[in-house]
This record gives C-alpha cells, structure tokens and sequence, in this order.
C-alpha cells in the first residue's frame, strides 16, 4: 500500500459497508465467545446469535475500518486481512480498526470523528451504545462526543428485515497535515 504525506491541511472523509449472516449462535459451552455471540463495536451484545465471518464478525467494526481506509486511500479490508487467512479465524476486529489507525498516524492523520450505523431488525442494541461508543473511542484515540452510534431496522423489508443478516455503515472524517512534515 502508498503511503502519502500531505504538505497541508487535508480532510478526509472515508465510507465503509459491511453485512454479515445472521444466525442462532450454537450453546457456547460448544465454542469460544468469540463465535458464540453477536459482536458489535467490540461489545458482545447477545450470546443467542451471531454473525457468520471468519473474524468475529464484527459487522460496525468492519465497517469502521473500511472507513478510515478510505480516508487514507489504503484500499479495504480484505485488502489488508484476506478472509481465506486462517490467521484471522476468530480475530477481535479491534485488530482490524488498529491496524487502520497505525496506517493513518503514519500518514500523519488523526481521526476526528465517526458516526456508525447498525442496521438489524434484532436485537435492538440501545442499551449497549455507551458501552460500544467507549470502546470505538479508545480505538480512535478521540473523546465520546466525537463518535456517534446509532441503529435502524428495514421495518422488515430485506435481508436485514427478515433477520437473516446484519450490515453497516460507517463515516469517519480524518485530519492529515496538520504537522509539517520534514
Ligand atoms: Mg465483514
């Protein structure tokens, strides 16, 4: 992948989608965590389905991280990540925004905001969005009010309506150039 180094202020908006498989999660007693429950912005938010991947399936996290690729022009996930890698098989996609995020600050970027959008008819995840807004934060190395998690149904329409799979979209806006560079 190029690297580039921008001469001066230079803002970046990147856009990411992502859509898994949904299905009932098997008794984790059968399995670990990882691919036992749904994973959403690094939080588990049920253990009674989840999303089929090889990673865990994190479909926002996913979506993140083809989202600050974008902002630095590095190609997408599956550029960086093969899915056919087994080194992946149940990765954290924390790993996979991380990796996105050394790319970036190389590049001399920050991340300055990101705004996620959950689309599933099930399970409704309010009650997790403090949780995943701090953990997408502590990945982005920004504050809470700089990252926006929200979650929207088809009104059943679609393979997201009828419970079959899961997607994501994900904005994030990136700020190079704000150092000289040498
Ligand atoms: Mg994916």
């Amino acid at each position: 992948m190029h690297a580039f180094l921008p001469r001066r202020m230079d803002v970046r908006t990147g856009h990411g989608f992502d859509a898994h498989r949904l299905e009932l999660a098997p008794d984790p007693a059968e399995g670990d965590m990882a691919s036992s429950g749904l994973w959403l912005c690094g939080v588990c938010v049920t253990s009674s389905l989840r999303a089929l991947g090889h990673s865990d399936a994190d479909v926002a996290l996913h979506a993140l991280t083809d989202a600050l690729l974008g902002a630095v022009c590095a190609g997408d996930i599956g550029d960086h990540f093969p899915p056919q890698d087994p080194q992946w098989r149940g990765a954290a996609s924390s790993l996979f925004v991380k990796h996105a995020m050394a790319l970036i600050q190389s590049a001399g970027g920050r991340v300055n905001h990101a705004d996620i959008t959950i689309i599933a008819e099930r399970p409704h995840v309010s009650s997790f969005k403090k949780k995943m807004t701090d953990h997408v934060a502590s990945l982005l190395n920004v504050p809470t009010t700089y990252i926006n998690i929200k979650a929207t149904t088809t009104e059943g329409m679609g393979y997201t309506g009828r419970g079959e799979g899961i997607a994501a979209h994900a904005v994030a806006t990136v700020i190079f150039g704000e150092k000289e560079h040498p």
